[in-house]
């Protein structure tokens, strides 16, 4: 242990997440001759590999995880330290350590990432998902199970509840419609009939699985991230993984719609309270009374037994570490705010990913949301947003910033989301045109005062670079509004 000064780096990035190591990477590139210094609690750092840039905003790349040394391979001028951060001391630009080392900087980048709120934080029944680790946690408990209860309706619960199987599951979600932070109760009905359906032999794992890690990683990995958040995963990282239960049944999964749990019981505590498990001879459900070690009461008054619940319901930005004694303005999300430039309120210290939450005025058609494109996309802007601040330079906002926009895929469907797909803050005075191809595609086009403001397309439909340009140019579509999404007419041909 040391309480010594141990060196002083140009730029200091703190995290091994995508927004990390983008952030160190573009910083490395551009500016080969200064020391630069990534601090990390993971000893495993995530790589962007295959990079494509599919359209003007819309990228498609997978993530990798790879030792520390790979940095420094590609990057000599950077440094890569598995550390974690207790303290930062923003007004001498000091950072400190669990082991004891401090580490002083010129300019700050923190990319620490997220952690997954969880509707219980002591309960051993209840599992969040976030990185490598808590993965492998969940597939080994899965192996026993015979039912989970999966809370939460964002894209973590739907890749969850489409990709187990052999086991029932519970979805407990609080809207009116599966999916809903991406897709509209429309979409979610397209999705609907999937849930329960069995999956095509080509649709069964991948086994390209991008989140490899030899065994003596793993065995360092997991003694380290018992404490320490590692980086949350990305792309493909379900689909990749063989997520069984001890049930011999394929899909089996029933939603309760419009509930948020109420209260989590033990065995004994239910039998003390003298409630038991709601009788479920409706549902597809094997009845198993009294022998679960978890119980779930919902605000709908309903009881279900379960063998573990997964609690995906978001992440809370992982500021912690970096706020004690400084000044740090912080959103309503928890988040460290950013201006357009991703500085922190503290001098010389700036924030992208997760941690972060974007507090300048945005363009019309973007907003954050705490994806893997978006924790890129500031890493890059961050560093190249340090270095202007030091020559001066005066940068704009980089275009990926101007338009929304998100590839993934659920249910084994393509799904582009772009602008403002959901009509967010649009108000009632916009429309909606739709059109759907039962188990093929569902295009739905959000269109006000004539021009397009946002689009959900899932399938193949080919038209993300259309809508793209139409949403960016915002032409006045009101001659071909009818037409627009007929399948016969090639969309493009209007604009030629
Ligand atoms: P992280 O990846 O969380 O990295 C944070 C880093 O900081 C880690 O290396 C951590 O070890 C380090 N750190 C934390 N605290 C400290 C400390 N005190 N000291 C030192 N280091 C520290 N997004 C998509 O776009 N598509 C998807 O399909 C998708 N699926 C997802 C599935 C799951 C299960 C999860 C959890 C997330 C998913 N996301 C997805 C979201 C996406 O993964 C994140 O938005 C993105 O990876 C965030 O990157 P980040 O670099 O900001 O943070």
């Amino acid at each position: 242990m040391t309480d010594e000064l141990e060196d002083v780096y140009k730029y200091v990035v703190v995290g091994g997440g995508i927004a990390g190591v983008t952030c160190v990477e573009t910083l490395s590139a551009l500016c080969p001759d200064e020391r630069i210094l990534l601090l990390t609690s993971s000893n495993l750092v995530k790589a962007v590999i295959n990079y494509q840039k599919v359209s003007k905003t819309l990228e498609s790349f997978d993530v990798q995880e790879k030792p520390m040394s790979y940095i420094q391979n590609d990057c000599p001028n950077v440094q890569v330290l598995q550390k974690t951060i207790i303290s930062l001391d923003a007004k001498n630009h000091i950072l400190r350590t669990d082991d004891g080392c401090k580490f002083k900087y010129q300019k700050l980048c923190i990319c620490a990432g997220g952690k997954p709120k969880l509707i219980s934080e002591d309960n051993a029944y209840v599992v969040g998902i976030r990185d490598t680790e808590s993965v492998q946690e969940f597939q080994s408990r899965l192996q026993k199970a015979r039912r989970i209860i999966v809370v939460g309706n964002g894209g973590i619960a739907t890749e969850l509840v489409y990709e187990v199987e052999g086991c029932e599951v519970l979805w407990a979600i609080k809207d009116i419609s599966i999916s809903s932070t991406f897709v509209d109760p429309g979409a979610a009905q397209f999705f609907l009939p999937h849930l329960n359906q069995e999956k095509s032999q080509d649709e069964k794992p991948l086994k390209r699985l991008k989140y490899t890690s030899d065994k003596e990683m793993s065995v360092e990995f997991q003694k380290s991230s018992l404490q320490t958040p590692g980086g949350a995963l990305g792309p493909d990282w379900s689909t990749s993984l063989e997520m069984k239960g001890l049930q011999s049944l394929c899909h089996c999964v029933h939603v309760e719609y419009q509930v948020e749990v109420a209260k989590l019981w033990s065995p004994e505590e239910l039998r003390n309270a003298c409630k038991t498990e709601t009788t479920h001879t409706d549902l597809p459900f094997t009845q198993h009374p009294g022998s679960w070690p978890i119980y779930v009461e919902l605000t709908n008054g309903k009881i279900y037994g379960c063998d573990f619940v997964v609690s995906a319901t978001g992440v809370t930005p992982n500021i912690e570490p970096f706020t004690e004694n400084n000044k740090f303005h912080i959103a309503s999300d928890g988040g460290l705010m950013v201006n357009d430039k991703l500085q922190t309120s503290e001098k010389d210290i700036y924030a992208a990913g997760d941690v972060c939450t974007a507090s300048w005025d945005p363009a019309p058609h973007w907003f954050q949301m705490r994806l893997w494109a978006q924790a890129r996309q500031m890493g890059a802007y961050a560093a190249k947003s340090m270095l202007a601040d030091d020559s001066g330079d005066e940068i704009p906002l980089d275009f990926c910033f101007e338009l929304f926009s998100h590839v993934t895929k659920f249910f084994n469907y393509k799904v582009i989301l772009l602008g403002k797909y959901n009509a967010q803050g649009l108000g009632t005075d916009h429309e909606l045109l739709l059109r759907v191809t039962k188990g093929k595609e569902y295009v739905k086009a959000v269109i006000q005062d004539g021009r397009l403001q946002g689009a959900v397309l899932i399938g193949d439909t080919d038209l993300e670079e259309t809508f793209e340009n139409l949403i960016l140019n915002q032409l006045d579509l009101t001659p071909f509004k009818d037409h627009l999404l007929e399948s016969a007419i090639d969309v493009e041909d209007f604009f030629d």
